[in-house]
């Protein structure tokens, strides 16, 4: 299981190549025909979700209740939201956005980290 190992340490979605090196990384002399096997008997199981990123799978470590993803285009960071979404009935699989620290990052300096007030009505 130590191509599960690799994707937990990792919060972010990573591809199969990625977790090939890792494994090289730390000694592991495993083929990368290998890796894809064991990442898709994950995916099969459950136990790992698949996304795309700039046009590769790319694959992270999800929990067990029902939930769809919250996706930074920035960073690519995955965060899972388990609370059904109003959609009227379409069956929500990912919402894009930009996570807190990246829209803080585009800030330019002077509104960071500013409460955000709501306005007074007169
Ligand atoms: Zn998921
Ligand atoms: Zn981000």
């Amino acid at each position: 299981m130590l191509v599960l190992e690799v994707l937990i340490a990792e919060p972010r979605p990573i591809t199969a190549r990625q977790i090939h090196a890792e494994l090289l990384n730390q000694g592991e002399p495993i083929g990368l025909t290998t890796v894809y096997r064991a990442v898709s008997s994950l995916v099969d199981a459950g136990l790992v979700h698949a996304f795309t990123q700039a046009g590769e799978a790319t694959y992270r470590v999800c929990g067990t209740a029902r939930h769809h993803h919250l996706i930074c285009r920035s960073c690519g960071l995955v965060l899972e939201q388990t609370a059904e979404p109003r959609t009227d009935g379409f069956e929500v699989e990912a919402v894009y956005g930009v996570c807190a620290p990246c829209a803080q990052r585009a800030l330019p300096e002077q509104q960071r980290d500013q409460p955000h007030r709501p306005q007074k009505r007169p």
